[in-house]
């Protein structure tokens, strides 16, 4: 054997390779493309939030937090989630700040989910749910979310396939993930999609992890329904958050998680081994900036602006539009474009209009593990006015 040959090994995660959101982000960035793919805002963060950050450093509070976060920055999200969804989580034994909602995504599953044990996906699903329950030794079992067709054949809605749902969960069932407001397809949950929920896991002891990152982005006067704001799902559930979406600073990487204590006692066990925990000062800044609650009752309003923009402009065109009632995200079919792009499939699609369009998006089949094709792409409205502005400019030529 050549000792200088790096020795092989079977991949943990064989079906991986890289994220559709870089492989859009590249592509834009080669073609000066204007990227409306990856979710992420272009405009800057509140200065006052970077000077808080700033503070702290200054203050010398830059060597290790404690493990499971700043105090002042659980007592804040404790009270947050109080005011908003009636729920008091226990700072001291309930909330962890982690480095974001992927990873507090990927704790929560390594915490919970042993060999065999099956968790419950809903396609179109974010691209991290499953490599965490692979790498866990898990069965992801997948439904996928109904599509509603118009007459002409295009896709007007996404639903919850209940019944799917309600066949899925067995004593097997380990966890079942949620999203709300839902990445791609900006749906959200309602009082009653939670009841129903809670229905079907009542006699089981299934676990919840509700991914609940764009929990500020909910329109047109509508309430977000938190699963802390059902004493049920909160008694078996992982709440997730992140500051990166609430905050506009998703490239600093902060989250959390809000659990009941025994839950949270076994997620910590994962966390100290693997984060350890999250950076210092940037903890200590949001603990100040979130004090001021307007910073994210303000958001609903602000993102709302920017969708009634995005699909106002794109309504002369012949994409079709989905509802949005949350997110950042506005979906759209593009089967009325006219052969042959209408014929594209969906990340061909993608790449069509980055090179030749100008402006990029992400194909909604890369949110299924089986080649599912619906016609029907995602844009981020999360930019400023005249990005949307330049972007809608070349998407009318279509
Ligand atoms: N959440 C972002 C999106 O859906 C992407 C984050 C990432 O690139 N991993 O676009």
């Amino acid at each position: 054997m050549n000792p200088l040959v790096t020795p092989s090994f079977p991949s943990r995660l064989p079906k991986v390779g890289t994220t559709i959101f870089t492989v859009m982000s590249t592509l834009a960035a080669e073609h000066q493309a204007i990227n409306l793919g990856q979710g992420f805002p272009d405009f800057p963060c509140d200065r006052k939030l970077i000077a808080e950050v700033n503070a702290a450093m200054l203050a010398d509070r830059n060597q290790y937090a404690p493990m499971a976060g700043v105090a002042e920055l659980r007592n804040g999200i404790s009270k947050k989630i109080e005011t908003l969804y009636g729920h008091h989580y226990d700072p001291d034994t309930e909330i962890t700040i982690t480095a974001g909602g992927t990873q507090a995504i990927f704790t929560a599953v390594l915490s919970c989910v042993s060999p065999g044990d099956e968790v419950i996906i809903i396609e179109p699903a974010f691209d991290c749910y499953r490599p965490a329950i692979d790498l866990a030794g898990g069965k992801t079992i997948s439904i996928s979310l109904q599509v509603v067709r118009n007459e002409a054949g295009q896709v007007a809605a996404y639903e919850i396939p209940w019944d799917l749902l309600a066949n899925a969960i067995n004593h097997k069932t380990r966890l079942v993930l949620i999203n709300t407001p839902h990445n791609p397809t900006g749906m959200v949950w309602d009082k009653a999609d939670l009841d129903r929920l809670a229905a079907l896991v009542r006699n089981t002891s299934a676990l919840i992890l509700s991914d609940e990152v764009y929990e500020h982005m909910v329109y047109d006067g509508a309430k977000h329904h938190s699963v802390a704001s059902h004493p049920e799902l909160a008694a078996r559930s992982f709440l997730v958050s992140s500051f990166g979406k609430t905050f506009h600073v998703t490239g600093w990487k902060v989250g959390y998680v809000a659990a009941p204590p025994s839950l949270t006692k076994e997620f910590r066990k994962v966390h100290q081994f693997n984060v350890f925990a999250v950076n210092t000062p940037m903890q200590y800044g949001l603990a100040s900036y979130l004090s001021d609650e307007k910073q994210y009752l303000n958001l609903p309003a602000f993102y709302q602006a920017k969708r009634d923009v995005f699909r106002a402009g794109l309504n002369p065109t012949k994409f079709k539009l989905l509802p949005t009632p949350g997110s950042y995200f506005q979906c759209a079919d593009y089967s009325a474009l006219g052969i042959p792009q209408a014929k594209l499939n969906e990340a061909d699609f993608c790449k069509w209009l980055t090179t030749e369009v100008g402006v990029a998006a992400i194909p909604v089949s890369a949110f299924y593990d089986q080649a599912t094709e619906s016609g029907v792409i995602r844009f981020c409205f999360a930019k400023q006015e005249q990005t949307l502005a330049h972007a809608l400019q070349r998407l009318q030529t279509l």
